[in-house]
């Protein structure tokens, strides 16, 4: 069981939380044209990274609050949480 660290309430267990994906992957610009074969690397194709990746987390079960985590994929470390406009 991991144990992550909420930047807005400190340590808690896994299971308050909620994995909510990629936080590698750039949304394209509002306004901007983009073609199908982007717009389907976008929502479908992710990188299978070995080691560490970052990643969207939710606070579910406590401030429901989105944050940032910078975790192995190989062992689960967890190396840095950040709130979502901070730098991981
Ligand atoms: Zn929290």
């Amino acid at each position: 069981m991991l144990e992550i660290n909420c930047p807005y309430c400190g340590k808690r267990s896994q299971n308050e939380f909620s994995y909510g994906g990629d936080a590698s992957v750039k949304r394209p610009e509002l306004g901007k044209e983009v073609s199908d074969k982007e717009w389907d690397e976008f929502i479908y194709f992710r990188k299978n990274i070995k080691g560490k990746h970052s990643e969207f987390w939710h606070h579910i079960a406590g401030c429901r609050q989105w944050f940032k985590v910078l975790r192995s994929t190989s062992t689960h470390e967890i190396f840095k949480t950040a709130k979502i406009e901070e730098e991981l």
